[in-house]
């Protein structure tokens, strides 16, 4: 008689996964002048190296990833990742880069249209510079109100500071809708300014607003001891992973969510990855991989709190985001 095989033990596949932080793969949302910006970084990498690459060889991979005006290919490879949701993040460039090609309000009604089109699959986040002033107060009433939207999303280096007084309305609105505030957190291309990426500028709203949850978009990144110590320290304070895969530390990626997960903060870190910014490396799947794969950087954390930063955290910040369950397609 044969022995039994004995099969590995393997970690359980986790209950659900949320992707916190992904961009609309598409032109008509980044102003030309900040993808300029950040390939003139890689070209001065390249250079400084030997390896001389045409500005316009870059642009054509750049463009060729960011052809999907309406997610179908992000739902694509949602699905093909095992992703439940995604949060779509509409950054309002259009107050400070004039080459920007649609008005704020257009791109949050594009954003809707998105919506729209994928049901429960694609959460909204509205962004909004603060110096459109009332006008710009009442879109993302108008945003949370009719269009479903779930969230505030703010870019510091567009140049203000995120407890600027300007932002209160803001933090009103998310306090009234229940809804968070997501806060771009470090460095972006370099046609804006690093100087109001601090974590740090984002403790006196978050001290003024105790029941609005805010989050530090890359701070498993960026700033990392600062963000890790908000996150313990300030009860409304959270993190997303996103852009792991540009982690620039030693091991990379996997190492810096190793430390994010270490901090005592399991409670407060949300899964993202930053779609489509990382499309010339890999794909969804290998992203979700990356950190929940057998010896990934999630694997030595207890299941509870693997769960937690897979979906279970961003499902208690937003309430009703795992409710409407029949209208999500995903096959189980
Ligand atoms: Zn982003």
């Amino acid at each position: 008689m044969t022995e039994p095989e004995t099969l590995p033990d393997l970690p359980p596949p986790p209950r659900k996964v949320i992707d916190a932080h992904a961009h609309i793969a598409h032109e008509d949302f980044i102003p030309r002048s900040f993808v300029d910006g950040s390939i003139d970084n890689l070209l001065t990498a390249m250079h400084a190296r030997g390896m001389p690459l045409p500005r316009s060889k870059v642009a054509r991979m750049y463009e060729k990833k960011m052809q999907d005006p309406h997610c179908d290919t992000l739902i694509a490879e949602m699905d093909e990742a095992g992703i439940h949701t995604s949060i779509l993040l509409a950054a309002d460039f259009s107050y400070i880069l004039r080459d920007s090609k649609l008005t704020v309000e257009e791109c949050l009604r594009r954003h809707a249209d998105v919506k729209a089109r994928h049901g429960h699959r694609l959460e909204v986040f509205g962004g909004i510079d603060p110096r459109w002033g009332k006008d710009g107060v009442d879109l993302f009433e108008k945003s949370l109100r009719s269009w479903g939207f779930r969230g505030l999303k703010l870019y510091p280096p567009c140049g203000f500071s995120p407890s600027d007084p300007a932002l209160d309305p803001f933090y009103e609105l998310c306090d009234a809708y229940r809804v968070p505030a997501l806060v771009h957190i470090g460095p972006t291309s370099p046609a804006l300014g690093f100087s109001t990426t601090a974590p740090f500028l984002l403790d006196e709203a978050a001290r003024r607003f105790p029941r609005v949850k805010f989050i530090l978009a890359h701070g498993a990144v960026s700033f990392t001891e600062e963000c890790a110590m908000l996150c313990n320290f300030r009860p409304n304070v959270y993190l997303d992973l996103s852009a792991f895969q540009g982690a620039i530390c030693p091991g990379g990626g996997p190492a810096a969510v190793r430390t994010a997960v270490s901090r005592g903060i399991n409670h407060k870190i949300l899964f993202g990855t930053d779609w489509p910014v990382f499309r010339m490396q890999a794909d969804q799947k290998t992203f979700v991989e990356a950190v929940t794969t057998d010896g990934g950087p999630l694997a030595a954390v207890p299941e509870r709190d693997r769960d937690l930063i897979l979906c279970g955290n961003v499902e208690r910040i937003l309430g009703e985001l795992s409710v409407p369950e029949r209208a999500i397609r995903l096959e189980t």
